[in-house]
Protein backbone atom coordinates (compact mmCIF):
# COMPACT_ATOMS: atom_id res chain seq x y z
CA UNK A 1 0.00 0.00 0.00
CA UNK A 2 2.01 2.66 -0.98
CA UNK A 3 -0.35 5.26 0.16
CA UNK A 4 0.98 4.08 3.61
CA UNK A 5 4.78 5.48 3.12
CA UNK A 6 3.49 8.95 1.67
CA UNK A 7 0.82 9.27 4.27
CA UNK A 8 3.86 8.53 6.83
CA UNK A 9 5.87 11.27 5.12
CA UNK A 10 2.73 13.75 5.07
CA UNK A 11 2.07 13.24 8.32
CA UNK A 12 5.21 15.48 9.72
CA UNK A 13 3.81 18.28 8.42
CA UNK A 14 -0.04 18.39 9.04
CA UNK A 15 -0.76 20.90 11.40
CA UNK A 16 -1.57 24.02 8.85
CA UNK A 17 -5.15 24.13 7.62
CA UNK A 18 -4.67 26.16 4.42
CA UNK A 19 -4.79 24.49 0.84
CA UNK A 20 -1.40 26.66 0.09
CA UNK A 21 0.26 25.33 3.22
CA UNK A 22 -1.42 21.66 2.33
CA UNK A 23 0.08 22.03 -1.39
CA UNK A 24 3.16 22.86 0.47
CA UNK A 25 3.48 19.88 2.25
CA UNK A 26 2.61 17.81 -0.31
CA UNK A 27 5.42 19.11 -2.20
CA UNK A 28 7.69 18.72 0.84
CA UNK A 29 6.40 15.57 1.73
CA UNK A 30 7.52 13.58 -1.58
CA UNK A 31 10.94 15.30 -1.35
CA UNK A 32 12.13 15.17 2.12
CA UNK A 33 14.69 12.50 2.94
CA UNK A 34 14.78 10.32 6.79
CA UNK A 35 17.55 12.76 7.33
CA UNK A 36 15.78 15.86 6.97
CA UNK A 37 13.25 15.36 9.02
CA UNK A 38 11.84 18.54 11.00
CA UNK A 39 12.26 17.98 15.09
CA UNK A 40 9.54 16.63 16.70
CA UNK A 41 8.10 15.40 13.62
CA UNK A 42 7.17 11.56 13.21
CA UNK A 43 10.29 9.42 11.72
CA UNK A 44 10.44 8.03 8.10
CA UNK A 45 10.53 5.04 7.96
CA UNK A 46 10.17 4.39 4.14
CA UNK A 47 12.82 6.31 2.12
CA UNK A 48 13.06 6.14 -1.03
CA UNK A 49 9.41 4.78 -0.86
CA UNK A 50 7.48 4.14 -4.27
CA UNK A 51 5.38 7.40 -5.22
CA UNK A 52 3.21 6.27 -8.02
CA UNK A 53 -0.70 5.99 -7.16
CA UNK A 54 -1.80 2.37 -7.97
CA UNK A 55 -4.68 2.73 -10.25
CA UNK A 56 -7.70 1.42 -9.39
CA UNK A 57 -7.74 -1.79 -11.11
CA UNK A 58 -4.69 -2.72 -9.62
CA UNK A 59 -5.94 -2.68 -5.77
CA UNK A 60 -9.29 -2.51 -3.91
CA UNK A 61 -11.49 -0.55 -3.23
CA UNK A 62 -9.90 2.87 -1.30
CA UNK A 63 -13.68 4.56 0.13
CA UNK A 64 -14.39 6.74 2.65
CA UNK A 65 -17.43 6.83 4.95
CA UNK A 66 -18.92 10.18 6.44
CA UNK A 67 -21.64 10.84 8.33
CA UNK A 68 -22.41 12.03 11.95
CA UNK A 69 -21.07 10.55 14.99
CA UNK A 70 -23.74 7.61 15.79
CA UNK A 71 -24.81 7.43 12.43
CA UNK A 72 -24.02 4.33 11.68
CA UNK A 73 -20.94 4.10 9.78
CA UNK A 74 -18.84 1.61 11.61
CA UNK A 75 -22.06 -0.99 11.09
CA UNK A 76 -22.04 -0.35 7.48
CA UNK A 77 -18.48 -0.14 7.05
CA UNK A 78 -17.70 -3.42 8.68
CA UNK A 79 -20.30 -5.51 6.62
CA UNK A 80 -19.17 -3.79 3.60
CA UNK A 81 -15.54 -4.29 4.19
CA UNK A 82 -15.90 -8.27 4.85
CA UNK A 83 -18.21 -8.76 2.13
CA UNK A 84 -15.34 -7.06 -0.07
CA UNK A 85 -12.45 -8.23 1.73
CA UNK A 86 -10.89 -4.65 2.39
CA UNK A 87 -9.82 -3.53 5.52
CA UNK A 88 -12.59 -1.62 7.89
CA UNK A 89 -10.25 1.25 9.56
CA UNK A 90 -12.38 3.45 12.04
CA UNK A 91 -9.78 6.31 13.98
CA UNK A 92 -11.98 6.17 16.46
CA UNK A 93 -10.93 2.24 16.99
CA UNK A 94 -7.44 3.47 17.38
CA UNK A 95 -7.95 6.32 19.26
CA UNK A 96 -9.78 4.21 21.81
CA UNK A 97 -6.97 1.98 21.83
CA UNK A 98 -4.77 4.33 22.04
CA UNK A 99 -6.29 5.87 24.75
CA UNK A 100 -6.46 1.96 26.14
CA UNK A 101 -2.72 2.12 26.35
CA UNK A 102 0.28 3.26 28.76
CA UNK A 103 1.32 5.36 26.07
CA UNK A 104 2.63 9.06 26.65
CA UNK A 105 -0.29 10.53 25.15
CA UNK A 106 -3.10 8.49 26.37
CA UNK A 107 -3.99 10.92 29.54
CA UNK A 108 -4.02 14.05 27.43
CA UNK A 109 -6.14 12.42 24.56
CA UNK A 110 -8.57 10.90 27.18
CA UNK A 111 -9.32 14.42 28.19
CA UNK A 112 -10.21 15.73 24.54
CA UNK A 113 -12.13 12.33 23.52
CA UNK A 114 -13.99 12.95 26.57
CA UNK A 115 -15.19 16.55 25.61
CA UNK A 116 -16.24 15.35 22.00
CA UNK A 117 -13.38 17.29 20.85
CA UNK A 118 -11.24 16.19 17.81
CA UNK A 119 -7.48 15.08 18.61
CA UNK A 120 -4.81 16.94 16.59
CA UNK A 121 -4.45 16.03 12.77
CA UNK A 122 -0.95 15.30 13.69
CA UNK A 123 -2.20 12.81 15.89
CA UNK A 124 -4.35 11.05 14.06
CA UNK A 125 -2.21 10.87 10.77
CA UNK A 126 0.25 9.53 13.01
CA UNK A 127 -1.92 6.54 14.42
CA UNK A 128 -3.49 6.04 10.55
CA UNK A 129 0.05 5.95 9.19
CA UNK A 130 0.54 3.01 11.99
CA UNK A 131 -2.33 0.96 10.66
CA UNK A 132 -1.83 1.29 7.65
CA UNK A 133 1.72 0.05 7.77
CA UNK A 134 0.84 -2.36 9.74
CA UNK A 135 -2.20 -3.92 7.50
CA UNK A 136 0.59 -3.32 4.66
CA UNK A 137 2.66 -5.80 5.95
CA UNK A 138 0.46 -8.06 6.16
CA UNK A 139 -0.70 -7.98 2.36
CA UNK A 140 -3.43 -5.86 2.63
CA UNK A 141 -4.93 -4.10 -0.37
CA UNK A 142 -7.60 -1.36 -0.38
CA UNK A 143 -9.47 0.12 2.67
CA UNK A 144 -12.77 1.31 4.18
CA UNK A 145 -12.32 4.80 6.03
CA UNK A 146 -14.89 5.66 8.99
CA UNK A 147 -13.93 8.60 11.07
CA UNK A 148 -11.57 9.76 9.15
CA UNK A 149 -10.81 12.23 7.04
CA UNK A 150 -12.92 14.72 9.55
CA UNK A 151 -11.51 18.31 8.58
CA UNK A 152 -10.54 19.84 5.51
CA UNK A 153 -6.78 19.98 6.50
CA UNK A 154 -7.17 15.89 6.97
CA UNK A 155 -8.88 15.49 3.29
CA UNK A 156 -6.37 17.67 1.50
CA UNK A 157 -3.53 15.79 3.29
CA UNK A 158 -5.30 12.20 1.95
CA UNK A 159 -5.92 13.96 -1.44
CA UNK A 160 -2.47 14.71 -1.76
CA UNK A 161 -1.07 10.83 -1.02
CA UNK A 162 -4.13 8.51 -2.71
CA UNK A 163 -7.10 7.95 -4.79
CA UNK A 164 -10.17 8.24 -2.96
CA UNK A 165 -12.55 6.01 -5.59
CA UNK A 166 -16.08 6.63 -3.40
CA UNK A 167 -17.29 8.81 -0.71
CA UNK A 168 -20.40 7.37 1.34
CA UNK A 169 -22.62 9.91 3.21
CA UNK A 170 -24.64 8.27 5.68
CA UNK A 171 -27.77 10.54 7.03
CA UNK A 172 -30.19 10.22 9.57
CA UNK A 173 -32.03 12.46 11.77
CA UNK A 174 -30.39 14.04 14.74
CA UNK A 175 -32.68 13.84 17.49
CA UNK A 176 -32.35 9.77 16.55
CA UNK A 177 -28.52 9.68 15.75
CA UNK A 178 -28.82 11.56 20.05
CA UNK A 179 -31.02 8.55 20.40
CA UNK A 180 -28.91 6.14 18.94
CA UNK A 181 -25.84 6.90 21.09
CA UNK A 182 -27.31 6.87 24.19
CA UNK A 183 -28.70 3.26 23.69
CA UNK A 184 -24.90 2.55 22.30
CA UNK A 185 -23.56 -0.36 24.40
CA UNK A 186 -20.66 -2.55 24.08
CA UNK A 187 -19.33 -6.20 25.61
CA UNK A 188 -16.65 -5.68 28.26
CA UNK A 189 -15.58 -9.18 27.13
CA UNK A 190 -16.39 -10.43 23.83
CA UNK A 191 -15.88 -6.59 22.87
CA UNK A 192 -19.24 -6.68 20.48
CA UNK A 193 -21.54 -3.60 19.61
CA UNK A 194 -24.81 -3.33 20.86
CA UNK A 195 -27.75 -0.65 20.93
CA UNK A 196 -30.26 -1.14 23.71
CA UNK A 197 -32.55 1.68 21.83
CA UNK A 198 -35.93 0.98 20.01
CA UNK A 199 -36.46 3.97 17.54
CA UNK A 200 -40.05 4.46 16.49
CA UNK A 201 -40.41 7.91 15.45
CA UNK A 202 -43.70 8.81 13.48
CA UNK A 203 -43.97 10.85 10.16
CA UNK A 204 -43.92 14.34 10.75
CA UNK A 205 -43.33 17.53 8.87
CA UNK A 206 -42.70 15.84 5.37
CA UNK A 207 -39.93 13.48 6.82
CA UNK A 208 -41.00 9.47 6.49
CA UNK A 209 -41.70 7.09 9.59
CA UNK A 210 -38.37 5.56 10.72
CA UNK A 211 -37.94 2.11 13.07
CA UNK A 212 -35.11 1.09 13.96
CA UNK A 213 -35.59 -1.95 16.33
CA UNK A 214 -32.86 -2.32 19.41
CA UNK A 215 -29.71 -4.85 18.59
CA UNK A 216 -29.71 -6.62 22.03
CA UNK A 217 -27.20 -9.01 23.56
CA UNK A 218 -26.72 -12.29 23.78
CA UNK A 219 -27.61 -13.25 27.62
CA UNK A 220 -23.87 -13.67 28.36
CA UNK A 221 -22.96 -10.58 27.48
CA UNK A 222 -25.78 -8.80 29.16
CA UNK A 223 -24.38 -8.34 32.41
CA UNK A 224 -20.73 -7.11 30.77
CA UNK A 225 -22.24 -4.74 29.06
CA UNK A 226 -20.08 -0.97 29.19
CA UNK A 227 -21.17 2.56 27.82
CA UNK A 228 -18.68 4.31 26.35
CA UNK A 229 -17.84 7.56 28.45
CA UNK A 230 -18.00 10.27 25.71
CA UNK A 231 -21.62 8.81 24.84
CA UNK A 232 -23.80 11.22 27.66
CA UNK A 233 -25.99 13.29 26.22
CA UNK A 234 -23.57 16.24 26.68
CA UNK A 235 -20.67 14.95 24.53
CA UNK A 236 -23.32 13.55 21.95
CA UNK A 237 -24.55 16.85 21.31
CA UNK A 238 -20.99 18.52 21.36
CA UNK A 239 -19.63 15.68 18.53
CA UNK A 240 -22.50 16.71 16.64
CA UNK A 241 -21.88 20.61 17.19
CA UNK A 242 -17.93 20.20 15.86
CA UNK A 243 -19.44 17.23 13.43
CA UNK A 244 -21.22 20.40 11.72
CA UNK A 245 -18.71 23.19 11.77
CA UNK A 246 -15.31 20.76 10.52
CA UNK A 247 -16.82 17.53 8.91
CA UNK A 248 -19.80 19.48 6.99
CA UNK A 249 -16.50 20.95 5.10
CA UNK A 250 -15.67 17.79 4.02
CA UNK A 251 -18.44 16.75 2.42
CA UNK A 252 -18.17 19.63 0.30
CA UNK A 253 -14.57 19.38 -0.61
CA UNK A 254 -15.64 15.56 -1.90
CA UNK A 255 -19.01 16.89 -3.85
CA UNK A 256 -16.97 19.20 -5.32
CA UNK A 257 -14.47 16.33 -6.45
CA UNK A 258 -18.25 14.68 -7.91
CA UNK A 259 -17.37 11.23 -5.19
CA UNK A 260 -19.93 11.43 -2.87
CA UNK A 261 -22.74 8.63 -2.57
CA UNK A 262 -25.88 10.30 -0.56
CA UNK A 263 -27.35 7.50 1.55
CA UNK A 264 -30.61 8.04 3.50
CA UNK A 265 -30.51 5.87 6.17
CA UNK A 266 -34.34 3.98 5.77
CA UNK A 267 -34.60 2.15 9.37
CA UNK A 268 -31.97 -0.27 10.93
CA UNK A 269 -30.23 -2.50 9.74
CA UNK A 270 -32.88 -5.01 7.97
CA UNK A 271 -33.96 -2.08 6.14
CA UNK A 272 -30.72 -0.21 5.11
CA UNK A 273 -28.22 -3.37 4.16
CA UNK A 274 -30.23 -4.34 1.30
CA UNK A 275 -30.78 -1.11 0.13
CA UNK A 276 -27.24 -0.05 0.54
CA UNK A 277 -25.93 -3.02 -1.82
CA UNK A 278 -28.56 -1.81 -4.16
CA UNK A 279 -27.13 1.47 -4.64
CA UNK A 280 -23.77 0.41 -4.65
CA UNK A 281 -24.73 -2.19 -7.17
CA UNK A 282 -22.92 -5.10 -4.78
CA UNK A 283 -26.07 -7.59 -4.33
CA UNK A 284 -24.69 -10.11 -6.95
CA UNK A 285 -21.67 -10.06 -4.25
CA UNK A 286 -23.50 -10.72 -1.31
CA UNK A 287 -25.64 -13.15 -3.22
CA UNK A 288 -22.49 -15.27 -4.53
CA UNK A 289 -20.56 -14.78 -0.72
CA UNK A 290 -23.68 -16.28 0.87
CA UNK A 291 -23.71 -19.28 -1.68
CA UNK A 292 -19.91 -20.05 -1.12
CA UNK A 293 -20.65 -19.54 3.12
P1 LIG B 1 -15.57 8.08 16.79
O1 LIG B 1 -15.60 6.71 17.36
O2 LIG B 1 -15.36 8.10 15.30
O3 LIG B 1 -16.75 8.92 17.23
O4 LIG B 1 -14.26 8.79 17.38
C1 LIG B 1 -14.08 8.94 18.78
C2 LIG B 1 -13.20 10.15 19.04
O5 LIG B 1 -11.89 9.92 18.45
C3 LIG B 1 -13.68 11.44 18.42
O6 LIG B 1 -14.65 12.11 19.21
C4 LIG B 1 -12.36 12.23 18.32
O7 LIG B 1 -11.98 12.73 19.60
C5 LIG B 1 -11.36 11.15 17.95
N1 LIG B 1 -11.23 11.03 16.48
C6 LIG B 1 -11.58 9.97 15.70
N2 LIG B 1 -11.30 10.20 14.41
C7 LIG B 1 -10.76 11.44 14.35
C8 LIG B 1 -10.27 12.26 13.29
N3 LIG B 1 -10.28 11.85 12.02
N4 LIG B 1 -9.77 13.48 13.61
C9 LIG B 1 -9.73 13.90 14.89
N5 LIG B 1 -10.20 13.19 15.93
C10 LIG B 1 -10.71 11.97 15.68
Amino acid sequence: MAAVQRLLRAAASSSSSSAAAAAGRRRMATSLAPEQTPAGAPAFPFAGAERRRRPAHERNVQWVFLGCPGVGKGTYASRLSRLLGVPHIATGDLVRDELASTGPDAVQLKEIVNQGKLVSDEIIINLLSKRLKKGEEKGESGFILDGFPRTVNQAEILDGVTDIDMVVNLKLREDIIVQKCLGRRICGQCGKNFNLACIDVKAENGLPPIYMSPLLPPNNCMSKLLTRDDDTEEVVRNRLRIYNQMSQPVEDFYQKQGKVLEFDLPGGIPESWPKLLDVLNLEDQQEMKLAAA
